[in-house]
């Protein structure tokens, strides 16, 4: 079967990986430069920053023959299992990329056919067949016998109304009860190196920040650079705030805690980060309609979770051929 992948986050990686794996030909469509989604790596001056999601778990046993893959592949290492003298954070395995987040995504993809740069404006079914539509009169064009879309679902949405679709009412209202919290991330450059040790992360140090890390010390960095993860309270009061305001208070608390100067910064503000309400099941799957759905809006939020919920959607279309 000939299918289409949208998205090439972790949940659209696994799911494309299984179906390749099970036989199938399969093209993963991304809007993006690069693959990963919210698992994003950015290069700025020779450093290597980890802005979006910061590392995984891996305690379903489903998933462990990539994590052994990853491994073996010089993709993903642990970076830690406990952070000395905090007692209150749960000792187990966290991995990460070796050069960064977006390495297992690149991994799992290495056979699979990518179109990169490609933003679904629209799909349509017709006569036996999914077309899936680049913007613009001379944009790409792709066909499929099933198609997986693996937006987050506000997104998704978006490309519903832009294609005319809708399934059933009951299914349209789960699917428009998908909710997400923002994050506003503060990343950059710092003038030497910092003093938070290994792992050299520091979580919630005030109610404003979650999340403060050295990307040095994580191990992915060659030069001193930090990457802050505003609370979604914060995010959402400073999100329409010029960037230079928005920084205000967090510039100071970074070079305080990282007794190191900010040589150079930037934000990125991710919209939808974290989804608070999800569909309630691990993936949709619509045979009649040669669709399916996945992603974190159904497995819920984590990398692990989105991960099963690509592996779910992926069981799902192979066992109905
Ligand atoms: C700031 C932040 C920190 C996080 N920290 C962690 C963490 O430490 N650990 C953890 O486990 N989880 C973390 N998460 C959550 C985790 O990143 C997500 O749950 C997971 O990566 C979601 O994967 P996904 O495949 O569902 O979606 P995504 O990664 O969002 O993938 C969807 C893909 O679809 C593409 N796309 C969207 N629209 C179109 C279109 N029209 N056409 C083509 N392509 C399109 C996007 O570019 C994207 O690549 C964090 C998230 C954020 C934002």
């Amino acid at each position: 079967m000939k299918l289409i992948v949208v998205g090439a986050g972790i949940s659209g990686c696994i799911c494309a990986r299984r179906l390749l794996d099970t036989g199938h030909e399969v093209t993963v469509v991304e809007k993006g430069r690069g693959v990963g989604g919210r698992m994003s790596t950015r290069r700025m001056n020779g450093a290597a920053i980890d802005h979006g999601a910061q590392f995984f778990t891996i305690r379903d046993n489903r998933l462990l023959g990539y994590l052994q893959e990853w491994r073996n592949g010089d993709s993903v290492v642990e970076w830690y299992d406990h952070v000395p003298n905090r007692s209150d954070l749960t000792d187990h395995s966290r991995f990460r990329g070796v050069l960064g987040m977006t390495d297992p995504a690149k991994h799992l993809l290495r056979n699979v056919k990518v179109e990169k740069n490609f933003f679904v404006e629209f799909i349509k079914w017709s006569g036996g067949s999914w077309t899936v539509k680049e913007a613009g009169t001379s944009g790409r064009s792709l066909q499929a016998d099933h198609l997986v879309l693996t937006l987050p679902v506000p997104q998704m949405l978006n490309l519903f109304s832009r294609s005319n679709f809708e399934f059933k009412p009951e299914v349209m209202s789960n699917l428009k009860n998908i909710r997400y919290s923002r994050c506003l991330a503060l990343y950059g450059l710092l003038d030497r190196v910092s003093s938070i040790p290994y792992p050299g992360i520091i979580t919630h140090p005030t109610p404003q920040v979650d999340w403060l890390a050295d990307n040095q010390v994580k191990g992915i960095s060659q030069k001193p650079a930090f990457t802050l993860h505003a609370s979604a309270k914060f995010s959402d009061e400073i999100w329409n705030v010029p960037d230079k305001d928005a920084v205000l208070s967090l510039v100071p608390l970074v070079e305080r805690l990282m007794q190191a100067k900010i040589s150079e910064w930037t934000i990125h503000r991710w919209h939808f980060a974290k989804p608070s309400v999800t569909f309630g099941e691990s993936h949709f799957h619509s045979p009649e309609s040669r669709l399916s759905l996945a992603g974190d809006s159904f497995g819920g939020e984590r990398i692990e979770n989105a991960a099963i919920s690509g592996w779910e959607a992926a069981e799902s279309i192979t066992q109905v051929v």
